[in-house]
């Protein structure tokens, strides 16, 4: 049998597990051109919230009563394509199921020997690219620059830390837990951490960022980065990357305004989305990938293990569950 998870609703606030359903269905058959996969690991990504919502977005809304979908690694087991033979392993956007049918021409292949296969979603997939891009297209770090990342210990966050190094800046990360700040502290290298859940703020920042902030790697919105945004240089970027902050809120959420702030640092504030860089993926995840193989990129994986535990993962990304990238393991 086949297993998947739909949206059984749209939440208000904060999902919870009645915004899943888990249901057993038929096995797919393969067509011409389309190949059978199996799941191995499927990623929960912060992004998916808002595809929750009957709202416009870059990507249309999650159906009602449909599987979700997202990142996955895969395993083909039976081949209708010339493209990939059983046995391949594979990645691309996937229904939230044990078994699907997908178009060859969809999937990218995932070569094992290269590095570990969770890498495909992980620091060499879409996250990596996201910290890649975003900070060095917009947030372009230079030495002895001062990059702050918030989020820092997520996914996205601990690579731009990492990278913004690489680049010689000095990096102060805004994390949600002393294990975290450990972490980004003693293995990866930040400069500083700050606990967002402890004290003020503002005043830590401060601290930490004694000769201002050039670039501001902007992963959280809300009161983090009004914090921030008050510590700006002259000519300071703000790759706006995401707002976990404010996915789950139910009214819309009204704090200090930014002109005024970026007005008089001469500072750019620029909202992306990584497949805005698409074209220049092969060039990033080249590029991660020697960075990983050198040791300069450290990564780290949250693995919930069965299919059914996948909102749970899911959900433990708005309460911090995560130390890196968070994915849920389907298969061996
Ligand atoms: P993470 O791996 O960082 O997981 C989410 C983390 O966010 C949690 O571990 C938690 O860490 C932190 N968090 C949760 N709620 C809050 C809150 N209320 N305030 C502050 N921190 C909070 O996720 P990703 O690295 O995948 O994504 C990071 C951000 O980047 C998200 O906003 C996401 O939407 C965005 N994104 C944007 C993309 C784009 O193309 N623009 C692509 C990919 C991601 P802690 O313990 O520190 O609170």
């Amino acid at each position: 049998m086949n297993e998947q998870i739909l949206l059984a609703e749209r939440p208000k606030g904060m999902p919870t597990k009645d915004t899943f359903k888990y249901e057993k269905i038929e096995m797919p058959t393969a067509k011409e051109g389309e190949v059978l996969v199996q799941t191995l690991y499927l990623s929960v990504d912060p992004y998916m919230r808002g595809r929750m919502n009957d709202t416009k977005s870059y990507v249309p809304p999650f159906e009602l009563n449909a599987p979700l979908a997202g990142g996955i690694v895969a395993r083909v087991t039976e081949s209708k394509s010339d493209r990939f033979k059983e046995g391949d392993i594979v990645t691309g956007m996937l229904p939230w199921k044990r078994y699907s049918a997908a178009e060859a021409k969809n999937l990218q292949k995932v070569d094992p020997e290269l590095a570990p296969i969770t890498t495909a979603i992980g620091v060499l997939g879409m996250p990596g690219l996201t910290a890649y891009f975003g900070l060095l297209e917009i947030g372009q770090p230079k030495e002895g620059e001062t990059v702050v990342v918030s989020g820092a210990a997520g996914a996205v966050g601990s690579v731009v830390g990492q990278i913004a190094k690489i680049k010689g800046a000095r990096v102060v990360g805004i994390a949600g837990s002393e294990d975290k700040i450990a972490y980004l502290k003693d293995e990866l290298g930040f400069d500083e951490v700050i606990n967002y859940k402890k004290g003020n703020v503002k005043e830590a920042l401060k601290e930490a960022c004694p000769n201002g902030v050039d670039v501001y790697f902007e992963n959280v919105g809300g009161e983090i980065s009004d914090a921030v945004v008050s510590l700006l240089n002259k000519f300071a970027r703000i790759p706006l990357c995401g707002q976990i902050s404010l996915y789950n809120l139910e009214k819309q959420d009204v704090g200090p305004r930014v002109q005024t702030p970026l007005l008089i640092n001469s500072a750019l504030m620029k909202g992306f989305i990584v497949a805005d860089y698409a074209d220049k993926f092969p060039e990033g995840i080249k590029q991660l990938g020697e960075w990983v193989q050198q040791g300069k990129i450290k990564y780290s994986e949250n693995i919930v293990e069965g299919f059914e535990n996948v909102p749970e993962a899911f959900l433990g990304l708005f309460e911090g569950a995560n130390l890196g990238k968070q994915l849920v393991k389907v298969a061996e």
